[in-house]
């Protein structure tokens, strides 16, 4: 592999967020004496994903996107009373709880450490995202963490990119590779920056967007292979 620099995404790529959200939404819905029933899960899911959609186009800003989310998800089951802000930060401190990796995570970064440097960039929450990452067996090999929350701009935003070039030292884009689970923040953001790019589509799911990725896999131990 040519690369020197890897730039990983957090949530569905080393993380596997669906397991840490599920488990953090559940014992915040139990704090208020609620189950947490499959179609409740999906739900949240399809609220959660259309604001941060919102957010990534730049509509709604992070507390508005956090907020909204539980406004929404109460107000669909038709439970009052409950405070979403509140809830949120219920909601924020069990996810900063969540180290659970993704297949292959701890390995794969295992060896590509050897060589290279990881750093991980994320849109998420700062306190949720440092919290994960000082817990998981994966912090030995990530030698930065950049989350959009501290730097005040997010991926796909270009200057969200220049942050990590100017902090990381780096000036050959051809020698860093941006890997992530999301065509619209991470395959995007590369791309209109002009460094290769890998999207990691475990589900192999149909590309809907216009951005093409250098390269999709399905594995993160295809990397090793590049
Ligand atoms: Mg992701």
């Amino acid at each position: 592999m040519k690369y020197t620099t890897i730039l990983f995404d957090a949530d569905g790529t080393l993380f596997d967020y669906d397991k840490a959200e599920a488990l953090a939404l559940e014992t915040a819905l139990a704090k208020y004496g609620l189950p947490m029933p499959p179609e409740t899960h999906l739900l949240y899911r399809k609220i959660n994903q259309s604001k941060w959609e919102l957010f990534e186009q730049g509509a709604i800003s992070k507390i508005d996107l956090q907020v909204s989310r539980f406004e929404g998800l109460f107000s669909e089951l038709g439970l009052s009373g409950i405070k979403a802000d509140k809830f949120n930060a219920d909601y924020l401190d069990r996810l900063a709880e969540g180290a659970q990796l993704t297949e292959y995570a701890y390995e794969v970064c295992a060896e590509l450490a050897k060589t290279k440097r990881l750093a991980i960039i994320t849109n998420g929450v700062a306190k949720v995202q440092f919290g994960r990452i000082k817990k998981s067996l994966i912090k030995k090999f990530i030698t930065d963490v950049f989350v959009s929350e501290d730097i005040g701009f997010s991926k796909p935003d270009a200057r969200y990119f220049d942050y990590v070039f100017k902090t990381l030292g780096l000036r050959d884009k051809s020698l860093v590779l941006v890997v992530g689970d999301s065509l619209t923040s991470d395959i995007q953001g590369g791309a209109n920056y002009g460094l290769d790019t890998c999207y990691f589509n475990p589900s192999n799911k149909q590309n809907s967007y216009s951005v093409s990725p250098t390269y999709e896999i399905i594995s993160l131990t295809e990397l090793l292979r590049l």
